[in-house]
């Protein structure tokens, strides 16, 4: 009937992981330990290798080996989230992100009382 819901598509997939993968940045830490460090190299690692679709992890696999994952700090990985995202986004034709607008757009919200 009208109630069924559908498996996700690529794009669908991606707007849903993009919402994480950029939340997670938002709120790694400022100083996170070499154990946080480690644990969050091998997540993105393991994340390229099983993310279900396959030439879009094709191709993160060969971005993370030219521009590594920047670990060091919630801004460092923040950063590094906001411009991998906007090579595929390069790649499809969408419009580049701004990325002195991470914090706005995935932690804090707009200045104004909108998403409060
Ligand atoms: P999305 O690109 O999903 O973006 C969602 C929201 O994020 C936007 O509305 C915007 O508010 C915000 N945003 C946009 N750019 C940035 C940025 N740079 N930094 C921070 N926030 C931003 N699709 C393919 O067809 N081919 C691929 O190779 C491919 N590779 C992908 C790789 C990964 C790791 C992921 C997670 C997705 C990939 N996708 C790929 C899917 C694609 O990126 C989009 O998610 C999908 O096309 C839907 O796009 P969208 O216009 O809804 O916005």
């Amino acid at each position: 009937g009208s109630t069924v819901e559908c498996p996700p598509d690529s794009e669908a997939l991606g707007r849903s992981t993009w919402t994480f993968l950029h939340t997670m940045a938002a709120y790694y830490p400022n100083q996170p330990t070499v154990p946080q460090q480690q644990g969050m190299q091998i997540f993105l690692r393991q994340f390229a290798q099983v993310y279900p679709c396959g030439h879009c992890a094709s191709h993160l696999r060969s971005e993370m080996k030219t521009d590594p994952p920047r670990v060091n700090s919630r801004a460092d990985l923040s950063q590094w989230m906001c411009e991998t995202h906007n090579k595929v986004n390069d790649l499809l034709g969408k419009k580049i992100f701004d990325c002195s607008k991470v914090d706005e757009r995935w932690r804090d919200g707009p200045k104004d009382s909108t998403c409060d």
